[in-house]
């Protein structure tokens, strides 16, 4: 099972403590012979318990996430209508939670119909000017929520966006390797299917460094990475796996398939012009995922192929069944 993410993890935090927050009301409710009440409260602890379960054996976040809130935010109105607007404080910190854990619409809408709804059941008993204020507060509780989630999430996106990709070429880094191969690896062993990865390493590009200079094999190894993105279908990806050694996954084809697409990319960059009147080559190393293996011998069965395909005199595909054992090993 792949590690929870931290939005997982804190919802299960959340609601845990919701429930047992909550828990200490149904008893005093009852003590007080408040039965309505302690019924209500007995419902949240359980919905929110169930909640708990939920998230923790599905995983179905997202859905989880809009039915808490839903949940919620009837629960204050009910109890607003119910027992008076002293109950009403709830919903502040509520708010701000809707904003944390959905995007900004939905609990925009969450809210907005909340307020209303609230505002409607105490016009009759409330002064306009507390009337007034609480909607004010509600709306300004909402507002703000809005506008610092809002900044949180834009910074939270531009960070993992940065966290992923290598700074040169804009292609995924390791680190986004490492998670998409954790990804396709927990796939596979649900519901094994044909997967390849082509291992990708530019020839004799040493030589590109000393003959055109460093910063124009920088420029080489970005028009390379736009090159490929865009002649290779969207579902596919390019990762950045050493200096001038680019892995692309998945390919959801077997071996044959997984050639003929390296071969098509191979043909394509030899008669391709890089900046600077520059022609490289690449040899490519293809392998498909044997159920059960890990990804570094996967990646490694791909090595072996391309480092064949380097002794068979570069810009050329090796696919890994081509090689004999011994080389393997
Ligand atoms: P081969 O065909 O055997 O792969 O030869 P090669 O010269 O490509 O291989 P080698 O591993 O000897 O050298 C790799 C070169 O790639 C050396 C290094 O300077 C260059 N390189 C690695 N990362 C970068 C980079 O970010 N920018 C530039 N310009 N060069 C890089
Ligand atoms: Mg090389
Ligand atoms: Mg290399």
């Amino acid at each position: 099972m792949t590690e929870r993410s931290t939005s997982e993890k804190m919802l299960l935090i959340l609601s845990a403590f919701a429930a047992i927050a909550i828990t200490p009301f149904v008893y005093l409710r009852w003590q007080e012979g408040d039965m309505i009440m302690a019924f209500i409260d007995a419902a949240l602890v359980i919905g929110t318990a169930g909640f708990f379960v939920f998230v923790y054996y599905t995983r179905k976040v997202n859905t989880a996430k809009l039915v808490l809130s839903c949940f919620f935010a009837i629960a204050i109105v009910t109890i607003v209508a119910l027992r008076g607007q002293s109950h009403l404080f709830w919903l502040y910190p509520c708010m701000i939670a809707f904003f944390y854990i959905l995007p900004a619409k939905p609990a925009g809408i969450i809210c907005f119909i909340a307020i209303a709804l609230i505002t409607i059941i105490l016009f009759p008993s409330t002064s306009a000017v507390e009337l007034l204020t609480i909607m004010a507060t509600l709306f300004l509780n909402a507002s703000f929520s809005y506008v610092i989630f809002d900044n949180y999430n834009k910074t939270n996106n531009r960070l993992a966006l940065l966290a992923s990709i290598d700074p040169l070429t804009s292609s995924g880094n390791r680190r986004a390797l490492d998670n998409k191969l954790e990804k396709i690896l927990a796939d596979q062993n649900r519901a094994s299917s044909k997967v390849s990865l082509l291992l990708l390493d530019l020839d004799h590009f040493k030589k590109i460094n000393d003959n055109y200079g460093h910063a124009n094999g920088d420029i080489v190894l970005v028009e390379l990475v736009e090159l490929i993105q865009k002649s290779s279908r969207a579902l596919d990806a390019l990762y950045r796996y050493g200096g001038e050694e680019f892995i692309l996954l998945p390919l959801k084809v077997d071996l044959q398939e997984a050639k003929q697409v390296a071969e098509k990319l191979r043909a394509l960059v030899e008669r391709t012009i890089f900046a600077d009147d520059i022609s490289v080559t690449v040899s490519i190393g293809v392998a498909q995922y044997r159920a059960g293996e890990t990804a570094e011998a996967w990646i490694s069965r791909a090595d072996a192929a391309l480092y064949v395909a380097k002794d068979n005199g570069r810009n050329r595909v090796v696919v890994e069944a081509e090689i004999s054992a011994e080389k393997i090993r």
